[in-house]
């Protein structure tokens, strides 16, 4: 069998799926656990890892560095265990985005196609909200929120995991990046992989996403033939 043409990374949140205030509310819950009385600092969640929105919190919170390193892990960890109890008792709050049943069908049977995650959720967290959806079973690939708290590292982590995994080293264009926020697309362009904007993030100007210069820019996702004609044409 010949090997596959096209590594195709998903974001989650605001591309595959939404949940609305369901995933800041366990994880604001997590951070009120073991701080109780403490108000929350505006800090923006798209396109970040887990540990790296935990950071940043407690940093604008005041904490210093060892208070920080003590507890971001303990926050996520505690956000995992209410984000997975929520995927059971609040399942029908989180909702596919359009088009994106199709395409990851059209994706997952695809001979020219290995399909996987690149996201800064923890792989754990990442499980719970596709469970949701029952998308889960289409991701046996991944990049994870754990591998490294920066996003920008996680391309080059993928491209080794999926030589790892499948013996086959994909390159540049060959890999793709889908997502709905600036972060995906300047993660992906800065190994020069294909990237693919989708309009679908929450209060996301599509202007921002454009001044990136993403490869590609789609409104949603519900234009399967055009999307998949973005993966697979020759650039
Ligand atoms: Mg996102």
């Amino acid at each position: 069998m010949s090997p596959p043409k096209r590594l195709v990374l998903f974001d989650i949140d605001g591309t595959i799926l939404w949940g609305g205030p369901l995933w800041k509310e366990c994880f604001l819950g997590a951070i009120s656990h073991y701080f109780p009385d403490v108000n929350f600092p505006k800090v923006s969640f798209g396109g970040k890892t887990d540990i790296q929105i935990a950071r940043e919190m407690m940093d604008a919170m005041g904490f210093d560095d060892d208070q920080i390193n003590d507890h971001m892990h303990k926050v996520v960890d505690l956000y995992v265990e209410r984000a997975l109890a929520c995927a059971t008792t609040r399942a029908h709050e989180v909702t596919v985005l359009p088009g994106v049943r199709e395409l990851l069908d059209e994706l997952a049977a695809h001979p020219d196609i290995l399909l996987g995650l690149l996201t800064g959720n923890v792989k754990k967290g990442a499980h719970a909200k596709l469970s949701c959806v029952g998308l889960e079973e289409h991701f046996k690939f991944g990049v994870f929120g754990d591998d490294h708290w920066d996003r920008y590292k996680l391309p080059p982590i993928a491209v080794a995991r999926a030589h790892q995994m499948y013996g086959h080293h994909f390159e540049s264009k060959q890999i793709v990046i889908i997502g709905d926020t600036v972060h995906d697309v300047n993660c992906g362009k800065s190994i020069g992989v294909r990237t693919i904007a989708v309009g679908t993030g929450h209060k996301i100007p599509m202007e921002d996403l454009l001044a990136q210069n993403p490869d590609y820019y789609f409104k949603d996702l519900s234009a399967t033939f055009e999307v998949l004609q973005a993966i697979l044409e020759d650039i």
